[in-house]
């Protein structure tokens, strides 16, 4: 089973991922660990990563698309995978296709926008033990302290409103052609991607049992 995975930064599209790769025993590929893998393993690929990166410039099509190639030759991509956060537009995903052939499903995890940015603005980590809390939805027990360690709580810079929202508008411009181009093809399944975790995964999962 190939799937992929549409939604906007914050709309828990991960958690589902993970959850879909262990019920049907299937990879869960996400491109961003993929980049840092390689990184970290020093790959010729890494390596010619490492050097876009540190200067400044964007990962190419090309190498996300080759590493995309050797990536799914591996022993637990036999029963199939699940891309996470990839493709982000049109051109991907018709390179995409060259690479795996055609897809089961694309499934898109429909978060209204104001819920995003509720969801994003709110979250707070700890810098010394990386527990994270939600102002509203998981607040620690002393407010601005990890109930773990004591330490002061901090906001990523990037989950600012203003950041967020423009985000979400980069998101939503290059992804809408993505999204219309898979429903064209007939493999589109848009989801609810607000409520309880386990019931949107349940969704999902029965209806790729079909
Ligand atoms: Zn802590």
């Amino acid at each position: 089973m190939k799937l992929v995975l549409i939604g906007c930064p914050g709309a828990g599209k991960g958690t589902q991922a993970k959850m879909l790769s262990k019920k049907f025993d299937i990879a869960h590929i996400s491109t961003g660990d993929l980049l840092r893998e390689q990184m970290k393993r020093g790959t010729e690929l890494g390596k010619k990563v490492s050097e876009i990166m540190n200067s400044g410039g964007l990962v190419s099509d090309d190498i996300v698309s080759a590493m995309l190639a050797e990536r799914i030759k591996e022993d637990d991509c036999k029963k199939g995978y699940i891309l996470d956060g990839y493709p982000r537009n049109v051109a991907q995903a018709q390179g995409l296709e060259a690479i795996t052939g055609p897809l089961d499903r694309v499934i898109c995890y429909d978060v209204a926008d104001d819920v995003i940015v509720d969801r994003m603005t709110g979250r707070r980590s700890c810098p010394k033990c990386g527990r994270m809390y939600h102002t509203a939805y998981n607040p620690p027990k002393v407010e601005g302290k990890c109930d773990d360690c004591g330490a002061e709580l901090i906001q990523r810079k990037d989950d600012n409103e203003d950041t967020v929202k423009n985000r979400l508008k980069v998101y939503h411009e290059s992804t809408a052609p993505v999204i219309d181009y898979y429903r064209d093809k007939g493999i589109l399944m848009v989801v609810n991607g607000v409520g309880d975790i386990n019931d949107i995964f349940n969704t999902v999962a029965s209806a790729l049992e079909v």
